[in-house]
Order: C-alpha cells, then structure tokens, then sequence
C-alpha cells in the first residue's frame, strides 16, 4: 500500500490541488473510527483507473500532489480546529485548491474559516443525513453534530445548500428554512440560486444510502445512490469549484471495502472538478 492517493505526487509546491488528511474523530457520537478515513481512502484509491467514465478525463491533466495527515491532539478539539485552521491557510496562501480528508466532520468549520478569509463569496454545498444545526451536543459547541450550525456562524445560513439531509431534531427542523436549500434529496434544487458563485463542496459520507457506504459513524438508511449522487455532483463541473472536503468515513465497519471504495472514487471526481 502506498501511503499517498492514486499517483499523486509528493510535490507540494508545484502542485495547484492538494490532499490533506486530519484524522480526527474525538467528538463523534455515536461510533468513532473516521480517523481511519484519510489513509483508506488512499489505499482503495490505487484500486481505481486514473481515467474518470463520468467525465472522460484523466487525473494526470491535474497537478494533484498529496500531502499525508496532519498528527492532531485526540481529545483537545480546539487545539485540533486550530491546527487545521493554520494548515488550510498556508495551502491557500500559496494559492492550492485543498481536498481535505476527515476525520469527522468538526474537521469541516476550521477549513470554512480559513476559505472565508481567502474567498468572500463562496456558497456550500453540503451533502450529508444529518443537520448537524445544532447549537451544542451534550453541552460541545465543538462537535461533529454541529458542524454546520459553526459553518453557518462563520458565512452565513444563507451561504449554505445542504442536501441528502433526513435526520434532524425538531429545532433544526425549525431552523432549516434560514438554509439557502434544506432538503433529503437532489430533485428539487433551483440552481438558479447559485447562478455565477463560487462553490466549496462538503460531503459527509453518510449522505450515501448505508447500503452504499455501511462504513461510516452514524449509518442513516434511506440516503443517495451512488449514480445519482454522481450525477449531481458532476453538475459543479460548470461551477469555480475552490476547495472540498469528504469526511465521515470509518473503514473498519466495512470489511468488505466497498465503503471505503466508494469514498476513493468519489475524491478522484472532486480531484476532476477543481
Ligand atoms: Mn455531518
Ligand atoms: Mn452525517
């Protein structure tokens, strides 16, 4: 096994795109092990061709280098937003577009803070089975289940497009109309209401139907297929995509792999889209 993605090089500085792994999964809730995520992702990567079918492009007319983990602090959540944080911001100082690879999806608010200090405009699109509004969980503001309620306090509610959402307590229900879209599937997206911006997109792997990805914290039935997810995802190819994230995958619920397959194909794509 090679500890970087499928061919990609080690060439930091002459690259534009670049893969960073923080395997961090202190505050999940409910079954941690998505510190894992980063270096399976990479391992099922050399399984794959570097030609895509989706969009019949080659990695290699990409400068994608891969620059490993980040060692972070298990157990001191702040000092690990805050070294993700830095880290985001020197790739983005050197001009890289980032593929950050969690990790849970806390990992998520630190690299939002550091693009919004890089980029003013930029919309989300979030894919994920869960709010994750939430103000705090068990008291943490720093958790997994409130990425997006920190995401939010950085650029805005109406910044944020979250997608394949189907469990939510009643407060997020409640809250979710001040989303810019709010909704379980991928059929009712007027993209009128992105027309011209910027986009960063976020995939917490749970998205995906538990049938497709069983390898994750919080399995959620009832998700995304794989196609359909690709072929919504692909429609950003027409969209400045500057920067991405896919967290939330912990291989070890998945002896079979295919989990951990889907999550490699999804980030040469996202490789493909920046
Ligand atoms: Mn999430
Ligand atoms: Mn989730």
């Amino acid at each position: 096994m090679s500890s970087l993605f499928l061919e990609a090089s080690e060439d930091v500085k002459n690259s534009n795109i670049v893969i960073a792994g923080y395997p961090y999964d202190s505050t999940s809730s409910f079954r941690s092990g998505s510190r894992k995520g980063p270096n399976a992702i990479r391992e099922y990567s050399w399984n794959l061709e570097t030609f895509s079918p989706f969009t019949k492009m080659d990695i290699h007319t990409k400068k994608y280098a891969d620059s490993g983990d980040i060692e972070l602090p298990f157990g001191d959540t702040k000092r690990a937003i805050n070294m993700i944080y830095s880290n985001t911001k020197k790739l983005l100082k050197k001009g890289k577009k980032v593929i950050s690879l969690g990790g849970e999806h806390t990992v998520t608010y630190p690299i939002i803070k550091a693009y919004s200090e890089f980029y003013d405009d930029f919309i989300m699109i979030v894919f994920d089975a869960h709010a994750d509004l939430r103000d705090n969980y068990l008291g943490v503001k720093y958790s997994h289940a409130c990425a997006m309620n920190l995401c939010s306090g950085v650029i805005g509610s109406k910044r944020i497009c979250q997608f394949g959402i189907r469990s939510y307590t009643k407060e997020e229900y409640e809250y979710s109309p001040n989303m810019l879209h709010f909704s379980d599937n991928l059929n009712d997206f007027d993209f009128n209401k992105i027309k011209n911006k910027r986009i960063y997109i976020s995939i917490d792997i749970d998205a995906l139907d538990s049938s497709v990805v069983p390898g994750t914290g919080t399995p959620e039935p009832g998700g995304l297929f794989f196609r359909e997810f690709m072929d919504f995802l692909l429609k950003f190819s027409n969209y400045e995509v500057i920067g991405c994230d896919l967290v939330e995958l912990a291989p070890d619920y998945d002896p079979s792999g295919i989990s951990a397959a889907a999550a490699s194909k999804i980030t040469r794509e996202l490789i493909l889209l920046l």
